[in-house]
């Protein structure tokens, strides 16, 4: 049984659209942008925050779905139990050391999380806020160039709206 509950947790900017939303728009900027058709990347797409964000395990989906897409939704997982600091900082260290397919993942979470913080951002959120992520999320990036030339420019792009006041609202 796999639970994927839609309970939102405060200041995630994923929650702020309906849960189902953003790993639809994962889905949608593997499939139409980066042309993406390789199975076990787009379904570990749709699943790589349900370990983290829901009461899915591991064992679960390893069940549904096999072992190789579960292990790439473990690669694309936080460890929930380290406090918020050293979380991030350990996506920046690490991303070098992941697979192809989490890091294709992990490229286009950080496109759709910079697109929402754009479009919708949280209301509580400053631009200073805004802005570190987007920040840290270039980090996390510049670890893994040279992973997939069209993701990595749709995130630059993304990521320099950032220099057009855009995040002014
Ligand atoms: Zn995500």
């Amino acid at each position: 049984m796999l639970h994927i509950n839609i309970k939102t947790r405060e200041e995630k900017i994923k929650n702020i659209h309906p849960y189902i939303n953003h790993p639809i728009d994962v889905l949608n900027v593997l499939v139409n942008e980066a042309k993406i058709d390789d199975i076990e990347i787009l379904v570990a797409g749709i699943l790589h925050d349900t370990i983290e964000d829901t009461q899915t395990t591991y064992e679960e989906l390893k069940e549904l779905f096999g072992e190789n897409i579960a292990n790439i939704v473990l690669e694309v997982t936080d460890d929930k139990s380290l406090p918020k600091h050293i979380r991030k900082e350990k996506q920046i260290t690490n991303a070098k050391y992941k697979s192809y397919k989490a890091k294709i993942i992990k490229i286009a979470d950080k496109i759709c999380n910079l697109r929402d913080i754009m479009n919708s951002p949280p209301e509580n959120w400053s631009i200073e806020r805004k802005k570190e992520y987007f920040f840290w999320a270039k980090k996390v990036i510049d670890e893994i160039r040279g992973t997939h030339s069209i993701l990595e420019n749709t995130f630059d792009k993304e990521y320099e709206k950032i220099n057009h006041n855009d995040l002014v609202n």
